[in-house]
């Protein structure tokens, strides 16, 4: 006889790990995640920068990190392990009155909705935070102090940890190979460890979202897209507590990591697809725009063998999918965070529990993310993407 469980999740990275631990938080035990790999985050999750943020455009990003974040500061209040959450804030830097402008709007919906602390900046303020900065061509900034990175593998491994604990099972190197759809409802998974029988499936299989739908007939725009981080080698004199400090001329965006520091850059020039290789190139141009706002980052070492690249999950409005799938009754999508889906697992997990539980998104209204809006042309736009 097949095994059977109230929800199985496809998928053990930070996603799939926070919805088992809202669904047995809220006393749904009979959860099974399946992972195909012989570890959880392997996936996009252990390659994340770890950044989190509340500096968003829109009111749904807002609203998802307005719960995430402070849920990492107690993460170890409710999970029994540390999130590695710091605060030490993002800084954005702008370079046009456009920023500006954009920065203003931002603000003032982040703080409508009950963001404390984030605060415009004026190039002084910025030079005084950052005095290494090439500061000729900036404008003024904004600021939030409870921004700041968590560990994703702590997280993910503290969330799967205490669902564990509470009634949950994880079978690694179990892939799902087949979804059994019966009229129009699910019906269980085919996996390379047997058959599980089910009428609740959780897609958190990240950037090979659109793969795992596709076995159950559902078309979801979720494209991998690398994106590549440069650590470099022990660099004294900048502040101890560094934000993430965001350059807006170019994207280029930095933070401490250890005595060193991790730089990151959306290279326009990358297209979708499954890749993971680090390509070295990368280096120079990476390296050309730190030097060109933070002069002594010219001194910089990098060992190309530490560098890396993983992928983002992207949407074409660079907002996640959530929610039921279109036409197939039992099958729920936690898909496409497009850059975020660190910083924002404890909502989707929250929302996504909710859902299956009682049949709604409560935390927030959520429904805007369903799948459904690219077929009805009602796409999210969000700009603050990173
Ligand atoms: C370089 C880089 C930097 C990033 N920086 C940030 C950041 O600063 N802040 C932020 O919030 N986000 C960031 N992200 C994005 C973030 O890492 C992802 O959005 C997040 O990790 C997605 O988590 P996930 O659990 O959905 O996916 P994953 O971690 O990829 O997990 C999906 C899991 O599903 C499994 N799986 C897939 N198919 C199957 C199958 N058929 N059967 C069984 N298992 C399957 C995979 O093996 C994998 O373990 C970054 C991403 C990258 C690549």
């Amino acid at each position: 006889m097949a095994h059977t469980a109230d929800v199985v999740i496809i998928g053990a990275g930070i996603v799939g790990s926070s919805v088992a631990y809202h669904l047995t938080e809220a006393g749904c035990k009979n959860v099974l995640v399946l992972e195909r790999e012989t570890r959880q985050g392997l996936g996009s999750t252990g390659k994340s920068m770890g950044g989190v943020r509340a500096q968003f455009a829109t009111d749904v990003n807002i609203g998802m990190s307005l719960y995430s974040i402070p849920f990492f500061d107690r993460f170890e209040e409710a999970t029994g392990h540390p999130s590695g959450y710091k605060a030490h804030g993002y800084l954005f830097m702008a370079t046009r009155p456009s920023h500006m402008e954009y920065l203003r709007a931002n603000r003032e919906r982040q703080v409508a909705l009950g963001l404390k602390g984030v605060e415009l900046l004026e190039p002084g303020d910025i030079v005084r935070m950052l005095p290494q900065l090439r500061a000729d061509d900036i404008v003024g900034g904004s600021f939030c102090p409870t921004d700041g990175f968590v560990d994703p593998h702590l997280v993910m491994s503290g969330f799967m940890a205490r669902a564990l604990e509470c009634g949950a099972t994880l079978w690694r190197e179990a892939e799902v190979t087949g979804i059994e759809v019966d009229g129009d409802a699910v019906a269980g998974v085919r996996t390379t460890q047997g058959p599980v029988a089910t009428r609740t499936l959780v897609n958190a299989a990240g950037p090979w979202a659109s793969r795992v739908a596709q076995m159950a007939g559902v078309d979801l725009p979720v494209e991998p897209l690398r994106r590549m981080l440069v650590p470099t080698e022990p660099f004294p004199g900048l502040p101890e507590k560094l934000p993430m400090v965001i350059d807006m001329s170019t994207g280029f965006h930095f933070r401490r990591e250890g005595v060193g520091l991790l730089l990151a850059w959306a290279d326009p020039d990358e297209t979708p697809g499954f890749k993971t290789s680090f390509d070295p190139a990368f280096i120079e141009k990476i390296l050309t725009h730190a030097a060109n706002r933070v002069p002594c980052f010219a001194e910089l070492a990098v060992n190309p063998k530490r560098c890396w690249a993983g992928m983002y999950e992207v949407t074409p409005d660079h907002h996640a999918i959530l929610g039921p799938a279109p036409g197939v009754r039992g099958l729920f999508l936690a898909n496409g965070f497009s850059g975020h889906g660190v910083m924002h697992s404890p909502a989707t997990g929250r929302l996504t529990a909710e859902w299956i539980l009682y049949g709604e998104p409560r935390l927030l209204d959520a429904r805007l993310l369903g799948a459904g809006r690219f077929a009805a042309g009602r796409l999210l736009e969000e700009t603050a993407v990173l």
